[in-house]
């Protein structure tokens, strides 16, 4: 098969030139990256079991409204999106202090917030995607303020359903990161949910034990880090309970 044109290359995922225009393949690695990729491994089946979650809690996403750049798997690794102008913002929404808040602010991992919270960053690497605020965003025109206002509105939306679906499978959704795009629609743009929404961008702890069942298993060294992530997808239904070992799992197309 000729293999299509490479468009962008990022730490977890590859974007190739999609079937028709207005399309990308979107193809997820195995690689893992942290603290803006100072610390990188290769975790084999990461890539495939991202791919399927992420494929799933978009489709949910869109069967309750939330438009979304997911137009189908195409197979283990790769899916079809629409394409988009991203918008340069980690959209963060936040259920329980951990992480970079936890420690900014102060507060204990685990303590549960008054209420969610959404933080923004600027996706700037080379900056280590700097926290920012609204008043940033509206004065550098990253984004309008009609188009903050939906941002923010579907956030919480996702929020709502993401921790009731994760719930129901016993997984606490402590935090996630999102980011949005532009699509062209008849000569105006459209904002909708682009990237993915994986263990890779989400704190996942299992309710019971605190387990974390996301990439902080290989930020901090926990390991079994994609013995979590399967973990996640067969309790979301995704894979067969008691599922193959992962070498049949990751049997790439
Ligand atoms: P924190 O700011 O505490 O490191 O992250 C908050 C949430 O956003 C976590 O669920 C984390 O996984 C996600 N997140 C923040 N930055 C990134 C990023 O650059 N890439 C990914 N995949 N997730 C991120």
């Amino acid at each position: 098969m000729s293999r299509r044109k490479q468009l962008y290359e990022g730490k977890a995922k590859i974007l190739y030139e999609g079937p028709e225009p207005g399309t990308l393949i979107q193809y997820f690695k195995d690689d893992a990256t942290a603290f803006n990729a100072q610390k990188k491994a290769t975790l084999d089946g990461k890539g495939v079991l991202n791919n399927r979650i992420s494929e799933f809690v978009m489709l949910r996403l869109a069967e309750i409204g939330i438009p979304t750049h997911f137009i189908k798997r195409v197979n283990m690794r790769e899916q079809l999106i629409k394409r988009v102008e991203i918008i340069p913002l980690e959209v963060i929404c936040r259920n329980i202090a951990a992480g970079t808040m936890a420690k900014r602010l102060g507060i204990e991992e685990g303590e549960k917030l008054p209420r969610s919270i959404v933080e923004f960053c600027l996706k700037r690497d080379d900056l280590g995607d700097p926290v920012i605020a609204e008043e940033h965003i509206h004065a550098f025109g990253w984004a309008t303020p009609e188009e903050l206002d939906e941002i923010i509105a579907m956030t919480l939306r996702i929020n709502d359903y993401l921790q009731g679906m994760f719930a129901g499978v016993g997984i606490r959704l402590v935090d996630f990161k999102i980011e949005f795009g532009r699509l062209d629609v008849d000569g105006g743009h459209q904002v909708i949910l682009a990237d993915e929404i994986s263990p890779d961008s989400c704190r996942l702890w299992d309710m019971e034990t605190n387990k974390k069942l996301d990439k902080d298993r290989f930020r901090r060294d926990l390991g079994d880090v994609t013995e979590a992530y399967t973990e996640v997808a067969t309790r979301l239904g995704i894979l067969k309970s008691n599922p193959p070992n992962l070498s049949i799992v990751t049997g790439d197309k």
